[in-house]
């Protein structure tokens, strides 16, 4: 892993917004700097798109909708699985420009493909799944619903799955008929154009699919377009809430997933040969950023042999190996002070990632990179801010209690709910958990417990602001609208308040 085995193009200069299936140079005054998390080095620039780029992509969207939503679902579906033959021939490139602009080592940048694949699996059986249901409700007289796309879509993505969020939205709006903007984060804009010209290449016709580059401006202006009809975000709670709140205003459906502080409980009859590893790795994994990391382990009873491997599996995890780096240098200061700020408030640090770097040497210029190691943190309490804020970063907060009870109220009384997890062996325990955890999707003796297609993900409370969830049949849902049609075809001999 590292960056010199990264064989692809590391100078991408000024990027372009892709609308109408080709290349458009931003309206944009200001353009930001691109940087590899790995060394810092700069490898192009994105533009901080404006109200008139949305404008421009949302006029174009909106003339390629009465195409593209006239078109069969069974031609539109036909793009869908090209584009998942080409992504498998594409897979090691896509793999690679993940790695570069994200951070993330070559095997999780793997995954994040791989995930991103199986929700086009989901939208290529997507004809199979909305046809319509009819009834005779009265003799002669039909009812029936259809599903139809609502028009011109906006999705609004964050930084930590470059290529899986994206097609979180885009197999399942795109087949069902939606035409769509993408704003891929600032931070990560290359996967969403590669992905971009992939759809093009599978027959994607022109404006269906725009990409806009930008930031805070460009979300503000996809909120208040009034030719954008439904927006899905996925971002940090704060976001979530301002962007719900905006779009929602402005007669937008939405549905906005924020952050997350996971909880997972150990119990003391955990394996203790496979719990520790995979207790850290949750943690660790994606260096952290991922929303459904386990970020408070609390431990019930006497977890200390848990511990003790927990700690020396963690010492193992070799930063530039198995651990990429993080998005930026202001997270990695924000990490280290949660780090500091535990242990001044009396947490113990037992295993410590701050100041470290990659041993590795051949990976060139990597003191510039954004490292953080993995960190276990022990005796944390849940009003420390690294026990019950978002840190996003390697790092696992430890919290002691006696009881599975005391366990739970912890879990509950965190305002978020994405994600909680229990290592234990006893059914009963596995049960308490899921008939009281505050939290949308749960795992036993799962760490990082995302639902696999066709199941839907999404959390509840303040890690998801709308209705249901965005992928699986409610992401189905949440990209159409139900038709109602009653139809008399012949003339009732009974005629009744229906006639
Ligand atoms: P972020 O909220 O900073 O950014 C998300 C998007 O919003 C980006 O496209 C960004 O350009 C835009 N944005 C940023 N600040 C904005 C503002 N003030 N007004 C309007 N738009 C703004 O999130 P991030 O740092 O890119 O991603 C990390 C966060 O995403 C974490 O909190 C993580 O938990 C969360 N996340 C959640 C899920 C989930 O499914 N719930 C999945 C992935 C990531």
């Amino acid at each position: 892993m590292g960056l010199n085995n990264i064989k692809i193009q590391k100078d991408f200069g000024k990027l372009k917004n892709w609308i109408g299936n080709k290349e458009v140079e931003s309206k944009a005054t200001q353009y930001m700097d691109l940087t590899t998390p790995y060394t810092g080095e700069v490898i192009g620039q994105v533009p901080m798109g404006t109200t008139a780029d949305v404008a421009e992509a949302a006029k174009v969207a909106k003339a390629a909708f009465k195409v593209w939503s006239n078109t069969n679902i069974k031609e539109r579906v036909q793009v869908m699985f090209k584009l998942k033959a080409l992504m498998e021939r594409d897979f090691e490139e896509l793999k690679q420009l993940v790695s570069l602009e994200n951070g993330k080592t070559l095997a999780e940048a793997h995954g994040d493909v791989a995930k991103a694949i199986e929700v086009l699996e989901f939208g290529c059986s997507i004809p199979n799944k909305v046809y319509a249901p009819m009834l005779e409700v009265s003799n002669g007289i039909y009812c029936q619903v259809i599903k139809e796309p609502v028009g011109v879509v906006a999705s609004i993505v964050p930084f930590n799955f470059p290529i899986m969020c994206p097609m979180w939205t885009i197999p399942i709006a795109l087949t069902v008929g939606n035409t769509m903007i993408l704003k891929p984060s600032e931070q990560v804009p290359l996967g969403a154009i590669k992905l971009a010209k992939l759809l093009k290449e599978a027959g994607l016709p022109d404006g269906v699919l725009n990409v806009v580059h930008g930031g805070v401006d460009v979300v503000n202006a996809i909120c208040d377009n009034t030719d954008i009809k439904a927006l899905s975000f996925v971002g940090s709670t704060k976001v979530a809430k301002i962007v719900y709140g905006r779009a929602a205003m402005a007669g937008k459906r939405v549905l906005a997933l924020g952050g997350a502080k996971n909880h997972l409980i150990l119990m003391p009859d955990a394996n203790p040969e496979t719990a520790p590893s995979q207790i850290v790795d949750s943690a660790m994994g994606c260096a952290g950023q991922r929303c459904m990391a386990a970020s408070v382990m609390v431990a019930v009873g006497n977890c200390d042999k848990h511990i003790e491997g927990m700690v020396a599996y963690a010492k193992s995890i070799k930063l530039g190996e198995k651990l990429g780096t993080v998005i930026n240098k202001q997270s990695v200061e924000r990490i280290n002070n949660y780090i500091t700020a535990a242990e001044k408030m009396g947490a113990k640090v037992l295993v410590d990632g701050r100041n470290q770097k990659p041993e590795n040497s051949d990976i060139k210029g990597l003191e510039g990179g954004y490292w953080v190691g993995a960190t276990l943190l022990d005796n944390v309490s849940p009003d420390m801010p690294a026990g019950c804020e978002e840190i996003f970063g390697p790092v696992l907060s430890i919290i002691r209690v006696n009881t599975i009870e005391e366990a739970l109220k912890i879990e509950n009384n965190n305002p978020y709910g994405n994600a909680a997890s229990i290592f234990t062996t006893s059914g009963a325990n596995a049960q308490y958990l899921f008939r009281n955890a505050n939290a949308g999707m749960n795992g036993i003796n799962v760490g990082v417990p995302v639902p696999r297609e066709p199941f839907g993900f999404g959390g509840w409370n303040d890690s998801k602001f709308g209705n249901g969830d965005l992928t699986g049949d409610q992401g189905i849902d949440f990209w159409t609208q139900d038709r109602k049609i009653t139809t008399k075809f012949i003339e009732p001999q009974v005629r009744n308040w229906m006639s």
